[in-house]
Protein backbone atom coordinates (compact mmCIF):
# COMPACT_ATOMS: atom_id res chain seq x y z
CA UNK A 1 0.00 0.00 0.00
CA UNK A 2 1.56 3.69 -0.69
CA UNK A 3 -0.05 7.21 1.09
CA UNK A 4 -0.86 9.52 -1.70
CA UNK A 5 -1.19 12.13 0.91
CA UNK A 6 1.10 13.85 -1.25
CA UNK A 7 -0.41 13.56 -4.38
CA UNK A 8 -3.79 16.03 -2.88
CA UNK A 9 -3.50 18.27 -6.90
CA UNK A 10 -3.05 15.03 -8.66
CA UNK A 11 -5.06 14.79 -11.77
CA UNK A 12 -5.60 12.24 -14.88
CA UNK A 13 -4.96 13.19 -17.88
CA UNK A 14 -8.69 12.08 -18.72
CA UNK A 15 -10.58 15.27 -20.32
CA UNK A 16 -13.76 16.46 -18.63
CA UNK A 17 -16.52 15.16 -20.91
CA UNK A 18 -19.65 17.33 -22.20
CA UNK A 19 -22.28 14.76 -19.70
CA UNK A 20 -21.70 13.25 -16.65
CA UNK A 21 -21.42 9.33 -17.06
CA UNK A 22 -24.00 7.59 -15.80
CA UNK A 23 -24.36 5.71 -12.61
CA UNK A 24 -25.20 1.96 -11.72
CA UNK A 25 -25.85 0.02 -9.41
CA UNK A 26 -25.50 -3.98 -10.46
CA UNK A 27 -27.24 -6.59 -8.47
CA UNK A 28 -24.76 -9.60 -9.76
CA UNK A 29 -26.18 -12.44 -7.90
CA UNK A 30 -24.85 -15.93 -7.99
CA UNK A 31 -21.02 -15.95 -9.44
CA UNK A 32 -22.45 -18.34 -12.18
CA UNK A 33 -24.05 -15.32 -14.70
CA UNK A 34 -20.19 -14.74 -15.09
CA UNK A 35 -20.07 -17.51 -17.66
CA UNK A 36 -23.89 -18.11 -18.05
CA UNK A 37 -26.05 -16.07 -21.31
CA UNK A 38 -29.16 -15.17 -19.04
CA UNK A 39 -31.17 -12.64 -18.82
CA UNK A 40 -29.26 -10.79 -16.31
CA UNK A 41 -25.88 -11.57 -18.53
CA UNK A 42 -27.99 -9.77 -21.69
CA UNK A 43 -28.65 -6.97 -19.93
CA UNK A 44 -25.62 -6.11 -18.66
CA UNK A 45 -24.34 -6.82 -22.11
CA UNK A 46 -27.16 -4.03 -23.47
CA UNK A 47 -26.87 -1.84 -21.29
CA UNK A 48 -23.16 -1.29 -22.14
CA UNK A 49 -24.27 -0.77 -25.80
CA UNK A 50 -26.84 2.20 -24.19
CA UNK A 51 -24.24 4.10 -22.31
CA UNK A 52 -21.35 5.92 -23.41
CA UNK A 53 -18.00 3.82 -23.59
CA UNK A 54 -16.69 4.85 -19.91
CA UNK A 55 -12.59 5.98 -20.11
CA UNK A 56 -12.81 3.71 -17.25
CA UNK A 57 -14.72 1.60 -14.81
CA UNK A 58 -14.70 1.74 -11.02
CA UNK A 59 -16.56 -1.00 -9.33
CA UNK A 60 -16.84 -0.89 -5.61
CA UNK A 61 -17.93 -4.43 -4.69
CA UNK A 62 -19.79 -6.64 -2.32
CA UNK A 63 -16.86 -8.85 -2.17
CA UNK A 64 -14.11 -6.50 -1.29
CA UNK A 65 -14.03 -5.85 2.63
CA UNK A 66 -11.54 -3.72 3.98
CA UNK A 67 -10.18 -1.94 7.36
CA UNK A 68 -9.49 1.58 5.46
CA UNK A 69 -10.64 2.45 2.19
CA UNK A 70 -8.67 1.17 -0.49
CA UNK A 71 -8.15 1.59 -4.39
CA UNK A 72 -6.59 -0.98 -6.57
CA UNK A 73 -3.76 0.59 -8.47
CA UNK A 74 -2.22 -2.33 -10.46
CA UNK A 75 -1.26 -2.10 -14.19
CA UNK A 76 -3.37 -5.75 -14.42
CA UNK A 77 -5.51 -6.85 -12.02
CA UNK A 78 -5.42 -10.01 -11.62
CA UNK A 79 -8.76 -11.96 -11.96
CA UNK A 80 -10.15 -13.42 -8.73
CA UNK A 81 -11.89 -16.27 -8.13
CA UNK A 82 -13.23 -15.79 -4.58
CA UNK A 83 -16.13 -18.86 -4.24
CA UNK A 84 -15.98 -22.43 -3.72
CA UNK A 85 -17.69 -25.44 -5.48
CA UNK A 86 -18.69 -24.31 -9.00
CA UNK A 87 -17.44 -25.81 -11.80
CA UNK A 88 -13.94 -25.13 -13.30
CA UNK A 89 -15.07 -23.50 -16.21
CA UNK A 90 -15.90 -20.56 -13.85
CA UNK A 91 -12.35 -20.57 -12.02
CA UNK A 92 -11.03 -20.66 -15.27
CA UNK A 93 -11.90 -17.71 -16.82
CA UNK A 94 -9.13 -14.68 -16.25
CA UNK A 95 -10.94 -11.10 -17.24
CA UNK A 96 -7.46 -9.33 -18.46
CA UNK A 97 -8.69 -5.68 -18.33
CA UNK A 98 -5.85 -3.10 -17.88
CA UNK A 99 -6.29 -1.01 -14.51
CA UNK A 100 -5.30 2.54 -14.62
CA UNK A 101 -2.65 3.30 -11.51
CA UNK A 102 -2.68 7.54 -12.32
CA UNK A 103 -6.49 7.15 -12.09
CA UNK A 104 -6.41 5.19 -8.84
CA UNK A 105 -4.22 8.18 -7.27
CA UNK A 106 -6.36 10.67 -8.87
CA UNK A 107 -9.48 8.59 -7.28
CA UNK A 108 -7.97 8.31 -3.83
CA UNK A 109 -7.16 11.85 -4.10
CA UNK A 110 -10.45 12.96 -4.50
CA UNK A 111 -11.24 11.69 -0.83
CA UNK A 112 -10.49 14.01 1.81
CA UNK A 113 -12.70 12.80 4.54
CA UNK A 114 -9.83 9.85 5.14
CA UNK A 115 -6.86 9.03 3.65
CA UNK A 116 -7.44 6.17 1.08
CA UNK A 117 -4.46 4.20 0.03
CA UNK A 118 -2.74 2.69 -2.83
CA UNK A 119 -3.32 -1.13 -2.96
CA UNK A 120 -1.36 -3.58 -5.13
CA UNK A 121 -2.47 -6.90 -3.80
CA UNK A 122 -6.60 -6.86 -5.02
CA UNK A 123 -7.92 -7.64 -8.10
CA UNK A 124 -10.99 -8.33 -9.78
CA UNK A 125 -13.16 -9.98 -7.44
CA UNK A 126 -16.44 -11.65 -8.74
CA UNK A 127 -18.46 -9.55 -7.74
CA UNK A 128 -16.56 -6.79 -10.56
CA UNK A 129 -15.47 -8.95 -13.58
CA UNK A 130 -18.70 -11.85 -13.38
CA UNK A 131 -20.75 -8.14 -14.52
CA UNK A 132 -18.52 -6.11 -16.30
CA UNK A 133 -16.34 -9.38 -18.62
CA UNK A 134 -20.50 -9.07 -20.24
CA UNK A 135 -20.22 -5.53 -20.47
CA UNK A 136 -16.68 -5.15 -21.80
CA UNK A 137 -15.87 -8.30 -23.17
CA UNK A 138 -13.00 -7.11 -25.17
CA UNK A 139 -11.34 -5.94 -21.91
CA UNK A 140 -10.26 -2.91 -23.26
CA UNK A 141 -11.35 -0.47 -20.79
CA UNK A 142 -9.34 -0.36 -17.39
CA UNK A 143 -10.95 -1.76 -14.30
CA UNK A 144 -10.62 -0.12 -11.05
CA UNK A 145 -11.86 -1.60 -7.46
CA UNK A 146 -12.49 0.67 -4.55
CA UNK A 147 -12.76 -1.30 -1.19
CA UNK A 148 -15.57 -0.80 1.16
CA UNK A 149 -14.80 0.15 4.89
CA UNK A 150 -16.48 -2.63 6.94
CA UNK A 151 -15.70 -0.27 10.30
CA UNK A 152 -17.79 2.32 9.37
CA UNK A 153 -21.48 2.88 9.13
CA UNK A 154 -23.82 3.61 6.45
CA UNK A 155 -23.86 7.08 6.25
CA UNK A 156 -20.36 7.49 5.99
CA UNK A 157 -20.72 4.96 2.96
CA UNK A 158 -23.28 7.87 1.38
CA UNK A 159 -21.18 10.47 1.90
CA UNK A 160 -17.54 9.47 1.19
CA UNK A 161 -19.34 8.46 -2.49
CA UNK A 162 -20.21 11.63 -3.48
CA UNK A 163 -16.46 12.75 -2.92
CA UNK A 164 -15.99 10.58 -6.43
CA UNK A 165 -18.71 12.69 -7.78
CA UNK A 166 -15.70 14.22 -10.44
CA UNK A 167 -15.11 11.02 -11.81
CA UNK A 168 -18.72 10.93 -13.49
CA UNK A 169 -17.28 14.10 -15.39
CA UNK A 170 -14.46 12.61 -16.93
CA UNK A 171 -16.61 9.08 -18.12
CA UNK A 172 -15.55 6.99 -15.39
CA UNK A 173 -18.49 4.37 -14.90
CA UNK A 174 -19.09 3.84 -11.29
CA UNK A 175 -20.49 0.67 -10.30
CA UNK A 176 -21.76 -0.50 -6.84
CA UNK A 177 -21.78 -4.09 -7.15
CA UNK A 178 -24.06 -6.21 -4.36
CA UNK A 179 -27.51 -6.83 -3.92
CA UNK A 180 -30.30 -5.29 -2.39
CA UNK A 181 -32.08 -8.13 -0.85
CA UNK A 182 -29.12 -10.86 -0.05
CA UNK A 183 -29.71 -13.48 2.71
CA UNK A 184 -28.39 -16.64 1.81
CA UNK A 185 -29.19 -18.49 5.05
CA UNK A 186 -32.83 -17.98 3.53
CA UNK A 187 -32.04 -18.71 -0.01
CA UNK A 188 -34.01 -21.70 -2.00
CA UNK A 189 -31.49 -23.12 -3.54
CA UNK A 190 -33.90 -26.00 -5.24
CA UNK A 191 -35.11 -22.90 -6.52
CA UNK A 192 -32.83 -21.64 -8.20
CA UNK A 193 -33.59 -22.38 -12.12
CA UNK A 194 -36.67 -20.23 -11.70
CA UNK A 195 -36.23 -16.85 -11.87
CA UNK A 196 -39.02 -14.66 -9.91
CA UNK A 197 -39.27 -16.66 -7.44
CA UNK A 198 -39.05 -14.39 -3.97
CA UNK A 199 -40.35 -15.23 -0.81
CA UNK A 200 -43.23 -12.60 0.11
CA UNK A 201 -40.66 -10.14 2.57
CA UNK A 202 -38.41 -10.21 -0.35
CA UNK A 203 -40.71 -8.90 -3.02
CA UNK A 204 -42.17 -6.68 -0.38
CA UNK A 205 -38.81 -5.24 0.11
CA UNK A 206 -37.92 -4.97 -3.30
CA UNK A 207 -40.86 -2.59 -4.05
CA UNK A 208 -40.32 -0.47 -1.00
CA UNK A 209 -36.49 -0.28 -1.72
CA UNK A 210 -37.70 1.20 -5.68
CA UNK A 211 -40.13 3.83 -4.52
CA UNK A 212 -37.65 5.01 -2.05
CA UNK A 213 -35.14 5.15 -4.56
CA UNK A 214 -37.57 6.49 -6.96
CA UNK A 215 -38.51 9.39 -4.30
CA UNK A 216 -35.00 9.69 -3.68
CA UNK A 217 -35.49 9.10 -0.08
CA UNK A 218 -31.84 8.24 0.82
CA UNK A 219 -32.37 8.78 4.64
CA UNK A 220 -34.69 5.58 4.88
CA UNK A 221 -32.24 3.98 2.59
CA UNK A 222 -29.13 4.86 4.59
CA UNK A 223 -30.92 4.11 8.20
CA UNK A 224 -32.51 0.80 6.51
CA UNK A 225 -32.45 -0.78 10.01
CA UNK A 226 -35.64 1.90 10.67
CA UNK A 227 -37.61 0.51 7.50
CA UNK A 228 -38.97 -2.91 9.95
CA UNK A 229 -38.85 -6.67 9.96
CA UNK A 230 -38.37 -6.84 6.23
CA UNK A 231 -35.43 -4.98 5.49
CA UNK A 232 -33.60 -6.60 8.15
CA UNK A 233 -34.41 -10.46 6.72
CA UNK A 234 -33.19 -8.77 3.46
CA UNK A 235 -29.92 -7.22 4.85
CA UNK A 236 -28.78 -9.61 7.52
CA UNK A 237 -25.27 -8.49 6.99
CA UNK A 238 -24.97 -4.75 5.25
CA UNK A 239 -21.79 -5.54 2.79
CA UNK A 240 -24.45 -7.04 -0.18
CA UNK A 241 -26.73 -3.37 0.51
CA UNK A 242 -23.69 -0.60 1.16
CA UNK A 243 -22.74 -1.07 -2.87
CA UNK A 244 -25.94 0.78 -3.48
CA UNK A 245 -25.54 3.73 -0.77
CA UNK A 246 -22.48 4.45 -2.73
CA UNK A 247 -24.37 4.64 -6.39
CA UNK A 248 -27.24 6.82 -4.40
CA UNK A 249 -24.02 8.56 -2.98
CA UNK A 250 -23.38 9.68 -6.45
CA UNK A 251 -26.31 10.89 -7.58
CA UNK A 252 -26.61 14.72 -9.29
CA UNK A 253 -29.37 16.71 -9.21
CA UNK A 254 -30.39 16.44 -13.20
CA UNK A 255 -30.44 12.96 -12.76
CA UNK A 256 -32.91 10.21 -13.60
CA UNK A 257 -33.92 6.79 -12.24
CA UNK A 258 -34.60 3.46 -13.60
CA UNK A 259 -34.45 -0.02 -12.69
CA UNK A 260 -33.02 -3.06 -14.60
CA UNK A 261 -33.61 -6.55 -13.74
CA UNK A 262 -35.68 -6.36 -11.32
CA UNK A 263 -36.47 -10.02 -10.57
CA UNK A 264 -36.43 -11.84 -7.26
CA UNK A 265 -34.23 -15.07 -7.46
CA UNK A 266 -34.26 -18.76 -5.24
CA UNK A 267 -36.65 -16.94 -2.98
CA UNK A 268 -34.28 -14.67 -1.00
CA UNK A 269 -31.90 -12.73 -3.34
CA UNK A 270 -33.14 -9.79 -5.76
CA UNK A 271 -30.89 -9.25 -8.67
CA UNK A 272 -32.83 -5.33 -8.96
CA UNK A 273 -30.50 -2.58 -10.09
CA UNK A 274 -30.48 0.95 -10.78
CA UNK A 275 -29.51 3.36 -13.29
CA UNK A 276 -28.75 7.29 -12.59
CA UNK A 277 -28.09 9.49 -15.39
CA UNK A 278 -29.73 11.74 -18.10
CA UNK A 279 -32.02 10.03 -20.69
CA UNK A 280 -30.74 7.50 -23.27
CA UNK A 281 -28.55 8.66 -24.83
CA UNK A 282 -28.50 6.43 -28.08
ZN1 LIG B 1 -22.06 -11.36 -3.95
Amino acid sequence: MTTISSFNKFTSDLPEQEHLMPVLFVGHGSPMNGIQDNEFSQRWTQLAKEIPTPSAVLVISAHWLSKGTLVTAMDFPKTIHDFGGFPKALYDVQYKAPGNPVLAMETASLIHSVKAELDHDWGLDHGAWTVVRHMYPEANIPVLQLSIDYTKSPQYHYELAKELFDLRKKGVLIIGSGNMVHNLRMVAWDKLDEPGFGYDWALKMNETFKTLIANGDHKSLINYAGLGRDALLSIPTPEHYLPLLYTLGLKGAGDGVSFFNDRAVAGALTMTSVRLGQAQVN
